[in-house]
């Protein structure tokens, strides 16, 4: 039995993580489970799960009578008693946005198992996050799906020396649109995505691609590869997850239909594998499997990763918060689509030389990057 903490367990990643949970009870035990404002829904999963711990972002009124068993937590406070104080084998972080590093870094210091769903933290803080890893002695386990394709596929290296990391990415949405035409999207529109169901963030940013800037940011941390070692391939199917090229020309890839709960089930239960409950996958049904490259012209995440990464210093997290600034202001329909990628460069430009040694240096480049594009919003 192994007993879990889920950070942000109301969320598209924890639910599904909760699910497997359900057909797995003889597996694991559910010690804690925070979510930020879905009060009603945790309440729910207190019920069904059973945690010593649940934490909300403000105190609650009212909490049920038959959910007394329970501690209830708030804010600060109540993340890093989940994190961090809270018994548990493993801790699943899948908040989302940068508010997920200070979670990510508590859990290792605890020496716990990080599950990670929330890339944020290594696009940030990749080098805090992965020392501390090291020191803790246990490997991050990637839940993001090509993460956790790559990380298969090394599985089965023998020693074979990864020489390429192929990065598949569905194009989202938008991806046969005109730059003209994606200017004027409306949130409707980006919240479509066309394989995947996620939390509305990330739904956006599969829309821009500043999910695959993202995602080349996390394989740098997490493999150890420079960006120039990283292709991504534009995979509209989302069967292909992600692969490996090694020394000896062999080329692993992890196929499945697209169904985050494979990748968390590699992860909770790793390295031993588990049923998820996923549709089976028919390569006769799924039709053709294309490749294209990405278009950085109309995309232009895909090219402010590689010269992010490049630049060093706080780059990645300035490109990171004014993304998490700008989606949030598209999200409320105060900025069009094509503002988003445009307040991010501009936040690069501005303050994009910051240094990021230390958490404080990497909240105050966050910072500077979210006042950047409120500047921005207000003109
Ligand atoms: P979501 O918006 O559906 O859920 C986010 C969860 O975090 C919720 O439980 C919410 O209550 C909580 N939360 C939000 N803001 C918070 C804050 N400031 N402090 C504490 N808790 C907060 O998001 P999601 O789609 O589940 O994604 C979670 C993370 O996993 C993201 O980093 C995302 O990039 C990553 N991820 C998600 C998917 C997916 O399929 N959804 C796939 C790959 C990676
Ligand atoms: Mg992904």
């Amino acid at each position: 039995m192994r007993t879990l903490s889920i950070l942000g367990s109301t969320g598209s990643i924890g639910r599904q993580a909760l699910d497997l949970v359900r057909q797995h009870p003889d597996k694991f035990q559910v010690k804690a489970l925070t979510a930020y404002h879905q009060r009603e829904a945790l309440f729910e999963q207190v019920r069904e799960f059973r945690p010593e711990l649940a934490v909300l972002a403000e105190p609650a009124e009212g909490i049920p009578e038959d959910l007394r068993f329970c501690r209830f937590l708030y804010g600060e406070e109540g993340l890093l008693a989940a994190s961090s104080q809270v018994n548990a084998d493993m801790v699943l972080v899948a908040i989302v946005g940068i508010a997920g590093l200070k979670s990510v870094m508590d859990a290792l210091r605890a020496g716990r198992q990080v599950l990670l769903a929330n890339k944020e933290a290594l696009v940030t803080g990749g080098h805090l996050v992965t020392e501390a890893a090291a020191s803790c002695g246990k490997p991050l386990l990637p839940v993001d799906s090509e993460h956790s394709a790559i990380f298969q596929c090394l599985q089965a290296s023998g020693g074979n020396r990864p020489v390429r990391l192929l990065l598949t990415a569905s194009g989202g949405p938008f991806r046969t649109w005109t730059k003209e035409a994606m200017a004027q999207a409306t949130p409707a529109q980006a919240l479509r995505h066309p394989n995947w169901s996620m939390g509305a963030k990330i739904t956006v940013d599969s829309a821009t691609m500043f999910n695959k800037a993202l995602e080349i940011m996390e394989a740098r941390w997490l493999f150890d590869m420079p960006a120039e070692k990283i292709q991504v391939l534009v995979h509209p199917q989302s069967i292909v997850h992600s692969a490996v090229e090694f020394a000896d020309g062999a080329v692993l890839a992890q196929l499945g239909v697209p169904d985050m709960r494979v990748p968390i089930a590699y992860a909770m239960n790793y390295p031993e594998r588990m049923t998820t409950g996923t549709q089976p996958l028919d390569l006769f049904t799924a039709g053709q499997l294309t490749f294209e490259p990405g278009d950085p012209e109309r995309f232009p995440a895909l090219r402010l990763a590689g010269e992010c990464l490049r630049a060093g210093g706080a780059a990645c997290t300035v490109l990171n918060g004014a993304n998490e600034a700008a989606v949030s202001a598209f999200l409320r329909e105060e900025i069009p689509f094509g503002a988003i990628s445009e307040a991010v460069e501009d936040a690069l430009n501005r303050c994009g030389h910051l240094p990021a040694d230390t958490l404080e240096d990497i909240y105050a480049a966050d910072a500077a990057a979210r006042r950047c594009v409120a500047q921005r919003i207000a003109k």
